[in-house]
C-alpha cells in the first residue's frame, strides 16, 4: 500500500481506488478517451468533510490534485498522472425551492440532473448544451448556454457555494460571506477550492421553442452572414447556435434556435426569419422543454471517442470568420468532426465586466474547433493538424483570450488574457486564496 492509501483508505475504504482496486480502470475515465491519466488514487468522497480530509492528506504527501465533477473538460483536467482525484461523483442530489426560484446543488450534480429536478415546477436553470457536464466546472468557468440571453451565463447564476480551500477549511463564498471569493469563483473556474455545494436561480421556463435547420453547404455564405444580423438585432429571449456537421457526404450548415420567452407566435416570427436564410433540408424546430433543446446535441458528443479542441473568440461570423468555419468544414479531418457556434448577448452582455471574474461581456461569438476520432484511428496527428489549421485561420480574426473553460492546458498567456482588465484582481484571490497554487485548472494563473 502506498503512503497515501496508508492515509486514506481508514477512511475512504472500497471508494479509495487505487491502481490495484478492480474499478480503476473505469474510475480514471473522463469523458474524452483520448485522455489517459494514471492517478495515484481516486478518493470518491460523500461529503464536505471527507473532501477537507482529502485535499489535506494530498498536500501533505506533496501530490498534484485534481477535482473531478462532471468529467468533461476536453482536457481532462479532472485526473492528473499520480495525483489524488477528489472525485465528486458521488456527490449528487438537487433541492428546489421553487417559491424561491433556486436549487441547491451538490458539487457532482450534472446539467440533467438539475434541469430534470427544476422541471416539475416550471423552472429551469442556465445551463449548457450537453446533459453530461458538471454544473461546478460549467458554471465557475463562465457557462454559455441556449437560456444565456435572457438569464445570463450560468456564473451570473451563482448565488453563494460551499468551498473546501487548500488548507482544508471550508467557507461559504457569496454576497453575505466570502464575497472576494464569490467573485473569483463568478468565471475564475477550479483555480480556489473544491466547491462541494453551490446555489443557483433558477427561471420559469416551462418550455422553449427549438431544434435543429439544417442547410446544404452551398448556402454557408448567405446563412452565416443572415445569421450574423439576426442575432446582431435578436431579443434576449432568442438564443441561436451555429455551425458546420461533416456528415459522410459533405458538410452542412446548422442553425439552431432556442426561443425561451413566453410568447411562443413571436418566437416563431424570428425562427421564420432563420428558416428563410437558405433552403433548409432538415427542420426539427418545435416546443419541447430545455432539457430537451439541451439534449440536441448529443449525438455529436458521445463518450469514448476521442477529442481535441481549438476554441477562439470572434466578433461576428460574417466575412473572414464566416469563410474561415466554411474552409474548416470543407476540409474537416473526420465525418464526426464539428465546428460549433455559441453566442454571448443579453442579460449576459449588460453584467458589467469587473462586476465578476468573467471579463468578457461584449456581445459575441464563441467558436469550437472539434476534432472528433475514433480509438484506435491509425493517424490521430491529422486531426490535430487539422483543428490547429482551422484554428490559425480564425486567430487572424480573433479577440484576444478564449473561453476560459476551453483553453488549453499549456496556454497561459491566453488563458490570462480572457481576464482582461479583471486579471490583477484574480491573482489577488488567488494568492489569498490558493497561493501554492493546489487547484490549477484554468492554467497560468500563477
Ligand atoms: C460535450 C460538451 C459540451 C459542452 N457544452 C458546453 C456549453 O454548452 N457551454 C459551456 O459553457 N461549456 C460547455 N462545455 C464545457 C464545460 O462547461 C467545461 O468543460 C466544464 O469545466 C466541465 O465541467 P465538468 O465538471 O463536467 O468537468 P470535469 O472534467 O469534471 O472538471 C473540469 C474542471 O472543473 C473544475 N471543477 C469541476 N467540478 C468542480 C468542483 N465541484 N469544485 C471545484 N472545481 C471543480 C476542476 O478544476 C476540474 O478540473 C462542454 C463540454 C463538453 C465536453
Amino acid at each position: 500500500m502506498t503512503p497515501i492509501e496508508k492515509v486514506l483508505r481508514p477512511r475512504l475504504g472500497e471508494r479509495l481506488v487505487a491502481p490495484v482496486d478492480a474499478g480503476y480502470a473505469t474510475a480514471r475515465l473522463v469523458w474524452n478517451a483520448a485522455v489517459d491519466a494514471r492517478p495515484a488514487v481516486i478518493a470518491r468522497c460523500r461529503d464536505a468533510a471527507e473532501v477537507a480530509v482529502v485535499v489535506r492528506a494530498a498536500r501533505a504527501a506533496g501530490l498534484p490534485l485534481s477535482v473531478r465533477g462532471g468529467g468533461h473538460d476536453w482536457a481532462g483536467r479532472a485526473v492528473r498522472d499520480g495525483g489524488v482525484v477528489v472525485d465528486l461523483s458521488d456527490m449528487r442530489g438537487v433541492t428546489v425551492d421553487a417559491a424561491a426560484g433556486e436549487a441547491v446543488v451538490r458539487g457532482g450534480v450534472t446539467t440533467g440532473e438539475l434541469l430534470a429536478a427544476a422541471r416539475p415546477f416550471g423552472l429551469a436553470a442556465a445551463t449548457g448544451v450537453e446533459q453530461g457536464v458538471g454544473m461546478v466546472g460549467f458554471t465557475t468557468g463562465g457557462g454559455y448556454g441556449p437560456l444565456i440571453g435572457r438569464c445570463g451565463l450560468g456564473a451570473d447564476n451563482l448565488l453563494s457555494a460551499e468551498v473546501v480551500l487548500a488548507d482544508g477549511s471550508t467557507v461559504v463564498a457569496g454576497p453575505e460571506g466570502d464575497d472576494e471569493l464569490w467573485w473569483a469563483l463568478r468565471g475564475g473556474g477550479g483555480n480556489f477550492g473544491v466547491v462541494t455545494s453551490m446555489r443557483l436561480k433558477l427561471h420559469p421556463v416551462p418550455i422553449v421553442l427549438a431544434g435543429m435547420l439544417l442547410f446544404p453547404f452551398a448556402e454557408a455564405a448567405t446563412v452565416l452572414s443572415g445569421y450574423s444580423d439576426i442575432v446582431a438585432e435578436a431579443p434576449d429571449a432568442l438564443t441561436v447556435m451555429t455551425g458546420f456537421f461533416p456528415g459522410p457526404h459533405g458538410p452542412s450548415v446548422f442553425v439552431c434556435p432556442v426561443w425561451c420567452g413566453p410568447d411562443m407566435a413571436a418566437g416563431e416570427r424570428h425562427i421564420a426569419r432563420l428558416r428563410a436564410l437558405g433552403h433548409p433540408f432538415v427542420d426539427q424546430v418545435g416546443p419541447m422543454p430545455v432539457a430537451a433543446a439541451v439534449g440536441m446535441f448529443a449525438g455529436n458528443a458521445v463518450p469514448g471517442n476521442h477529442y481535441l479542441l481549438r476554441s477562439a473568440w470572434v466578433p461576428d461570423l460574417r466575412g473572414a470568420a464566416g469563410e474561415a468555419l466554411a474552409s474548416g468544414a470543407a476540409t474537416a479531418s473526420s465525418v464526426s468532426s464539428v465546428l460549433f457556434v455559441s453566442r454571448l448577448h443579453g442579460a449576459a452582455s449588460r453584467v458589467e465586466p469587473a462586476a465578476t471574474a468573467f471579463a468578457h461581456r461584449r456581445p459575441h461569438q464563441v467558436i469550437e474547433v472539434i476534432a472528433v476520432w475514433a480509438p484506435g484511428d491509425p493517424a490521430p496527428g491529422r486531426h490535430r493538424d487539422w483543428a490547429d489549421a482551422t484554428a490559425a485561420t480564425l486567430a487572424e480574426v480573433a479577440l484576444p483570450g478564449a473561453y476560459p473553460n476551453q483553453v488549453g492546458p499549456h496556454e497561459d498567456a491566453r488563458a490570462r488574457e480572457s481576464f482582461a482588465g479583471n486579471l490583477g484582481r484574480l491573482l489577488e484571490a488567488k494568492r489569498k486564496y490558493d497561493p501554492g497554487d493546489v487547484f490549477s485548472a484554468i492554467p497560468g494563473l500563477l
